[in-house]
């Protein structure tokens, strides 16, 4: 069912309004109930097109968690209609440079490597760039990633070139990994240790040609740019799944949701959805049935490390249960579920000099999970 033909199931109970984490934090928002199903009503009976939204402040603290989704007993696809909604208003109205920035992981990340790490570092992190960040509306207070220094698909290439005829040989299965921007350009050894482990169980690990999944183009207004993301990233992956049962893994919530979930909500006509998206499976999950199967191994050891896990929203919403965590729990590790709630941060949203402040007050309870942890 198109999001648009949602609407009209919802009955105004206000279940999205009670868990919705802005409309609590901040009065500047209207709520899921009102920027969604009701507001779709108006702009559909729009005759000038629908897209003069005079409320974007409102809908533009929406900030895509997905909790009203998850809530709505009527199955109205609130969060994707605040987004479609957006993404028409932003096709008329150019969102600031601040937001092209931030939806644009990637580029900054190619950026970046041009330049030595330490200088990157610095410039990302010393109070008077901060300063200026802070005047750009990147507020000043929020921890800034830090990029790595090699990308991930850097690493790859490295790491494919360097294996032997005979770790070649063995690796007898294929997987297709998607990393998606965090994974590539902040937190390489996540990948690092996923290629580990599959190729321990004797997976070829495929890293396809792949752009950012999309989540931070919608997020920031660029949705025309995200369909074509879409589009390349489907195109890149089709060949891979065509040639049988092979998964296509993901360690990110948000790229697996947007590939899983969002492409057919957002671009219901792009080519090659319906062969990728039955593959995609998150990272955990199919490492938890190589390890039932007996096709992988851990070498435990006795660790007694006190780890607390937080299940992201974009995890929650996909109804797959918590396969981080379970994992964690086979290796044994003393593991706490945080069940905090949203950590506010919502990608880039939480950056944003007029967000910061619902962002801090969104995930508080989970920074208070954390401290006492
Ligand atoms: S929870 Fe669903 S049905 Fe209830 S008000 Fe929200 S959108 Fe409508
Ligand atoms: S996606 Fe999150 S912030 Fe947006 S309306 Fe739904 S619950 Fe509220």
């Amino acid at each position: 069912m198109k999001p648009i033909e949602t609407v009209d199931k919802c009955t105004t109970c206000s279940t999205c309004v009670a868990y919705c984490p802005v409309t609590r934090a901040t009065r500047a928002f209207k709520g899921p109930k009102l920027t969604g199903p009701s507001s779709e009503r108006f702009r559909l009976f729009d005759e000038t097109g629908g897209g003069e939204i005079s409320e974007i402040e409102a809908l533009d603290y929406c900030s895509n968690c997905k909790n009203c989704d998850i809530a709505c007993p009527s199955g109205v696809k609130i969060s994707t209609l605040n987004m479609l909604a957006r993404a028409d208003w932003c096709r008329k109205h150019k969102p600031p440079l601040r937001d092209w920035v931030l939806a644009h992981g990637r580029a900054l990340g190619k950026l970046a490597r041009r330049f030595p790490n330490w200088m990157v570092r610095l410039g990302s992190t010393n109070a008077l760039s901060r300063l200026l960040l802070d005047k750009f509306g990147v507020d000043r207070r929020a921890p800034m990633p830090v990029f790595a220094e090699r990308s991930f698909s850097e690493w790859m290439e490295a790491h494919n070139a360097g294996l032997s005829p005979t770790e070649r040989r063995n690796l007898t299965k294929k997987a297709v990994f998607f990393p998606g921007c965090f994974v590539n350009d902040y937190d390489p050894q996540t990948g690092q240790d996923l290629v580990f482990l599959l190729e321990k169980a004797g997976y070829e690990v495929i890293v396809p040609d792949f752009q950012c999944c999309g989540v931070p183009l919608v997020a920031n207004g660029f949705f025309d740019e995200a369909k074509a993301a879409a589009e390349a990233n489907l195109a890149a992956l089709v060949p891979h799944v065509a040639s049988g049962d092979v998964p296509v893994l993901t360690v990110c919530p948000s790229c697996q949701l947007m590939l899983k979930q969002e492409y057919g909500e957002f671009f219901p006509d792009a080519p090659g959805l319906s062969a990728v998206v039955p593959h995609v499976q998150d990272a955990c999950e199919f490492l938890i049935g190589l390890l039932e199967s007996g096709e992988l191994e851990l070498d435990l050891r006795e660790d007694a490390t006190k780890l607390i896990y937080h299940a992201p929203c974009h995890l929650r919403a996909q109804g797959t249960g918590k396969p981080g965590l379970e994992l964690l729990r086979m290796a044994e590790a003393h593991v706490e579920d945080a069940r905090a709630g949203c950590c506010g941060i919502s990608g880039s949203y939480g950056f944003k000099k007029e967000k910061y402040d619902v962002a801090a007050t969104v995930g508080a309870e989970l920074f208070q999970a954390v401290k006492d942890s």
